[in-house]
């Protein structure tokens, strides 16, 4: 959605308030499978002191992928975000500002933009996942698997080499 910001732009001390819904397309991480409600964010962009601000506050439920054992897990969070924006488009260029489009923002964009690079791009179910077995696919948090004692005897004899080798 984009905010008209003109009458904010040039006055210091003023602030135009938002709501919006995002699409769930653009903030769809590698860890994210899917977004299991609306992505509507309230925020506001303030002129303080010439300097426009962009805040949003956005809760997000959404489905995790477990980088190493792949089991998908639920998680809730209330992502705010905090974006400073270029009041010029020169300003933008150094990229620590957000550019302005036109006299305003798309804020649909800024709060994508600042979800992602906040967003991890691995994570795990649980700190210490034990993962998948390599031999058998087994989730190992579930339990062992059995291939440590069943072993195959291929594997028993590269072993032996491996042995003489250390
Ligand atoms: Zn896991
Ligand atoms: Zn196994």
């Amino acid at each position: 959605m984009w905010l008209d910001l003109r009458d904010i732009i040039e006055m210091p001390g003023k602030s135009k308030g938002f709501e919006t819904v995002l699409d769930p397309e653009a903030l769809l991480a590698p860890s994210i499978t899917r977004f299991t409600a609306p992505l509507r964010a309230v925020g506001r962009v303030d002129n303080t002191a010439g300097l426009l601000n962009l805040r949003a506050e956005m809760p997000v439920s959404m489905v995790y992928v477990c980088d190493r054992c792949g089991v998908e897990f639920p998680v809730s969070r209330l992502f705010e975000a905090q974006v400073p924006l270029a009041a010029d488009a020169e300003d933008g260029d150094d990229g620590e500002l957000y550019p302005l489009d036109g006299d305003g923002v798309d804020v649909d964009d800024v709060i994508s933009a600042s979800f992602l690079l906040d967003t991890d791009m691995k994570c795990l179910c649980r700190p210490d996942c034990l993962g998948l077995c390599p031999r058998c696919g087994k989730n190992l948090n579930e339990g062992p698997c059995g291939c440590e004692t069943e072993r195959d005897p291929r594997f028993a004899v590269l072993e032996q080499l491996l042995d003489k080798n250390l």
